[in-house]
């Protein structure tokens, strides 16, 4: 059958790329209208790319981002990651001074001498991302040039990169794309008969441990991108299986398809059906016999759908209206509505990949407003109107509107914080119940 989207009152396919792999369950029992999408374009409120490197520099503990930007995007990622000046940090921001933007210093030969001062103070350093700015963009300091002549200069010992954290027009969540998407061609070539999941996109370690032990017990060889270290990184080819697990990866995706690696689509591994439905993805491109499957997985789901249902009692009912920002916000929808009962008012968000959400879309109730795009004025218009229990928005929208009485979520914590797989269904509850329960506290 066919799944279709309304955009703009026209139906649209959302399946493409995806017809190996079986709509969910309730998607083929009947014929579904779908979600309502349409796009909206206008004033922007978000966070630029660099706040990525807050979570990324945790994930490959040799590698360095240096942000060659200006004050302000120094200021930025200290406020953004305080805790890490007391620290060795793994990122800091090389400044264009203003002899530099006027074109009065050979930004190349500082940033040279920056990054050669930096590799002999810190031999720790195996892979160097130099991460382009606004500022960097303004001068076109072209710096996948620069890291092409810094590797050819430090290889073997240090592997140095380079990828666009600028905030113009991208969404905070497009630095971890554009990061892992630099490290694709770097990857080393797998044998054409070595068939490997590799699960892309940044989860915290315990997570990524836990999905590791999973991928064992059904006898599943996987790979994990980002690597922890930089030596270590997978191998991609035509029998490499690919697996999203964060929904925000576009040009990365593009990038080890172009490769050979072949994706697989699957809701991502949100709450405990997001979990089960992508784990069985991977399963079912490896043959993985169903019984064992069902004994692997069920302990795990057992657990998480009571850790989950004591939440439930809190967010049943309730309303909630998303501001496009983390590029999460269709599966934590889909998460929110189907196993906690809770109503969707507006879903913001900044991009919809009709092929990697298709799943998604597949799971969410029918005539559900998705609004693509931003147009914060109209936006905020409408979350106003609606009056919604819980609003998710960036920090910036988040104090203003507590003031007005509206109960918020910041979305960049999604990010923060290990919310995939079962063991963390809970936790990702648990913070949209939070601001219920502050709310509650605080009125007299
Ligand atoms: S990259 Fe651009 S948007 Fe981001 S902090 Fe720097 S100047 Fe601001």
């Amino acid at each position: 059958m066919n799944r279709h989207v309304i955009v703009d009152g026209a139906r649209r396919p959302v399946s493409a790329g995806c017809a190996d792999v079986p709509a969910p369950a309730d998607a083929r029992a009947t014929e579904r209208s779908g979600p309502v999408v349409r796009t909206e374009r206008g004033q922007r409120e978000v966070f630029c790319g660099l706040t990525g490197i807050i979570w990324m520099h945790r994930k490959i503990q040799d590698a360095f981002f240096l942000i060659v930007g200006s004050r302000t995007c120094a200021h930025l990622m200290q406020s953004a990651a305080g805790v890490m000046i007391f620290a060795e940090p793994r990122f800091a921001t090389a400044i264009i001074e203003e002899r530099d933007l006027a074109g009065l210093a050979d930004a190349n030969e500082e940033l040279d001498a920056c990054v050669e001062r930096l590799l002999a103070r810190r031999p720790d350093i195996k892979m160097l991302f130099l991460v382009g700015s606004c500022p960097s963009e303004v001068i076109k300091l072209d710096l996948s040039r620069a890291s092409q002549r810094l590797s050819a200069r430090f290889l073997p010992d240090v592997r140095v990169l380079s990828y666009s954290g600028s905030g113009i027009e991208t969404t905070f969540t497009q630095g971890e794309d554009a990061c892992l998407a630099s490290l694709v061609p770097s990857l080393p070539r797998a044998e054409p008969a070595a068939r490997e999941l590799l699960v892309v996109g940044a989860l915290a370690d315990v997570v990524e441990d836990q999905f590791a032990r999973i991928f064992e017990a059904l006898g599943i060889p996987a790979r994990f991108l980002p690597m922890r270290r930089a030596n270590a990184l997978p191998a991609v080819g035509e029998g490499t299986c690919l697996l999203l697990a964060q929904p925000f990866l576009a040009d990365t995706a593009r990038a080890l398809e172009d490769r050979g690696a072949q994706p697989l689509c699957a809701p991502f591994p949100l709450g405990i059906e997001g979990t089960t439905a992508w784990l069985k993805a991977a399963a079912d491109a490896f043959d993985v016999d169903p019984d064992l499957f069902a004994r692997v997985v069920a302990p795990m789901e057992a657990r998480g759908r009571a850790a989950v249902a004591r939440d439930r009692a809190r967010l049943e009912g309730k309303r909630i209206f998303f501001f496009p920002d983390s590029q999460l916000e269709v599966p934590i929808a889909r998460f929110l509505h189907r196993e906690l009962g809770m109503e969707l008012v507006e879903i913001g968000t900044p991009y919809l990949h009709a092929r990697h959400m298709a799943e998604e879309l597949a799971l969410l109730p029918d005539g559900v407003a998705i609004v693509e795009g931003q147009h914060v004025d109209r936006q905020l218009d409408r979350c106003r109107a609606a009056a919604p229990d819980i609003t998710v928005c960036g920090l910036g929208l988040a104090n203003p509107l507590e003031a007005e009485g509206l109960a918020t979520k910041w979305s960049i914590e999604l990010l923060f914080t290990p919310i995939h797989g079962y063991d963390q269904a809970a936790d990702l509850s648990g913070l949209f119940v939070r601001p219920l329960l502050r709310r509650a506290k605080l009125k007299v």
